[in-house]
């Protein structure tokens, strides 16, 4: 049986998994109205992740005995300034989401549960992942700038990502 504090900070975690799903979702329909389908599919595809992510801590938590609680999960932003401003809105939710994993962790190691801190070994991983890819997309925006050829040479190269993960 899992203890309750770490029942409750995992529960926390899922709903922050699912509201960064619904916030990628919200991005994708924002590209999908600029018509730059390959940076909507590149949302689409980052929902999906996150939304495993919660699946992941949920069934987790439900094989440890624990009691999943599942919070609301607020509106996502539709509107943005430019599309440098999606991704560096998705940069730091990616930090934030990082340093409450660190925080799961400590807490994992505080109770002496090895069984989560091993669970959590993957997510810390990712994390070094997710921060990457938005920061070499940044890096990717910047170097464009209003260069219309640069962005839909992006724009294509984004879209390429599900097929690659799929094949
Ligand atoms: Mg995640």
């Amino acid at each position: 049986m899992i203890k309750k504090e770490l029942e409750d900070a995992i529960n926390a975690q899922i709903n922050q998994e699912l509201t960064a799903s619904y916030s990628y979702l919200g991005m994708s329909t924002y590209f999908d109205e600029l018509s730059l389908d390959g940076l909507a599919s590149w949302m689409q595809n980052q929902h999906g992740e996150e939304q495993e992510h919660a699946m992941k801590l949920l069934n987790y938590l439900q094989d440890r005995g624990g009691r999943v609680q599942l919070a609301a999960i607020p509106s996502p932003q539709v509107e943005f300034n430019s599309i440098l401003e999606v991704f560096e809105i998705s940069l730091s939710m990616e930090i934030e989401n990082t340093t409450s994993i660190n925080e799961l962790y400590d807490l994992a190691l505080q109770h002496n549960d090895h069984a989560t801190k091993s669970h959590l070994q993957w997510f810390l991983d990712e994390q070094v992942e997710e921060e990457k890819s938005m920061e070499d997309i940044i890096a990717n925006l910047k170097l464009i700038g209003d260069d219309k050829a640069g962005l839909l040479y992006l724009n294509d190269k984004l879209g390429q990502r599900k097929a690659e993960e799929e094949a």
